[in-house]
């Protein structure tokens, strides 16, 4: 069987980087480590989206491969057999991003692995592939997908704007070769380049992944009033002990407070803080979020007060029953 055209016997080591991928690190096949994957120090989990990290990357809208944000750029989703999803279970890309993950992603549990190195070997029965350039990404909640009995955190687009149909490898290397034709890095400001270091790179300590670490502290800006996200696995460790939540809380009714947090020594917690108090505008998802957490405290504030007065009420009367009472 034939390789990709133009790329005869080449490993994904010695597959062109667009430069926005130039700091991810790579398995020892060669293979990059995308930021939806889990990288806990010495073990990567290629089989595996980390539901944390889709969480992570939602919350400050970066793309699922490089990390980097999206400014003007189009967020890229992929599609099968020509339908377009309503909702996908993957975080939107860069294009380029999406064409080179198309070339090098071995991931078995990702849409990105349908063109795995069998499918660019020709091993697979080749099947119509969509990849299609959206203009928002309009909303992101917790919901089931297909036949998956856990929820997942699914992302609604919106706008779509540019398609390309690919069904060969051919052509899905000729798309990648053609977007390297006008690569050009991007220049994140320092508050985002801070999440992208966490993002995309283990964390010291042993077993810990720095995506599960970022969500702790996307949590914190907003994450925790996505619709749904407590029903969605690895989620748990963020609504015991409450401490997540109180903070989120904090943070959400009395967004300065964020400057009590920009000092702190979790790595995470500080990239995050200092991102939320250096934005002007924040993304429309945690937007969304952030004012869907403002409505239900100061609803629960409000129902506290009244049932507080209703209390104090009853008592009050109880009392004046008991002095006529004692008439
Ligand atoms: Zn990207």
């Amino acid at each position: 069987m034939s390789s990709i055209t133009g790329q005869p016997g080449k490993g994904p080591a010695e597959i062109a980087r667009p430069q926005r991928c130039a700091h991810l690190t790579a398995d020892p096949r060669g293979y990059p480590i995308i930021a939806t994957v889990g990288q806990p120090l010495g073990k990567v989990d290629f089989g595996t989206l980390s539901e944390q990290r889709k969480l992570a990357l939602a919350t400050f809208d970066l793309c699922a491969v490089c990390a980097h944000p999206f400014g003007t750029e189009l967020r890229w989703q992929v599609g099968f057999d020509g339908l377009l999803p309503d909702r996908f279970t993957e975080a939107p890309v860069h294009e380029i991003c999406a064409l080179y993950a198309a070339q090098v992603c071995p991931f078995v549990s990702s849409p990105h692995a349908r063109l795995g190195d069998d499918w660019r070997k020709g091993l697979r029965r080749p099947e119509l592939l969509t990849l299609t350039g959206f203009h928002r990404t309009k909303a992101v909640t917790g919901g089931r997908s297909g036949l998956q009995r856990d929820s997942v955190l699914l992302f609604e687009m919106a706008g779509p704007t540019e398609s390309h149909q690919i069904r060969t490898a051919e052509q899905a290397w000729q798309l990648y070769a053609e977007a390297l034709t006008t690569d050009t890095a991007l220049a994140p400001v320092p508050a985002e380049q801070a999440l992208i270091d966490v993002l995309c790179s283990p964390t010291a300590e042993e077993n810990e992944d720095s995506g599960g670490v970022m969500a702790g502290a996307a949590w914190y800006c907003g994450a925790a009033f996505c619709p749904n996200v407590r029903k969605v696995q690895g989620m748990d460790r963020f609504i015991r002990p409450s401490s997540y939540d109180q903070i989120a809380a904090r943070l959400v009714l009395r967004p300065t407070a964020a400057a009590d947090l920009a000092e702190s020594n979790d790595m995470a917690t500080r990239a995050a803080m200092n991102w939320l108090l250096t934005r002007t505008e924040l993304p429309e998802v945690l937007s969304a979020w952030r004012r869907r957490g403002r409505r239900q405290l100061l609803d629960s504030a409000m129902h506290e007060s009244t049932d507080e007065q209703r209390k104090k009420t009853k008592r009050k009367q109880q009392a004046t029953g008991r002095r006529r009472n004692r008439r």
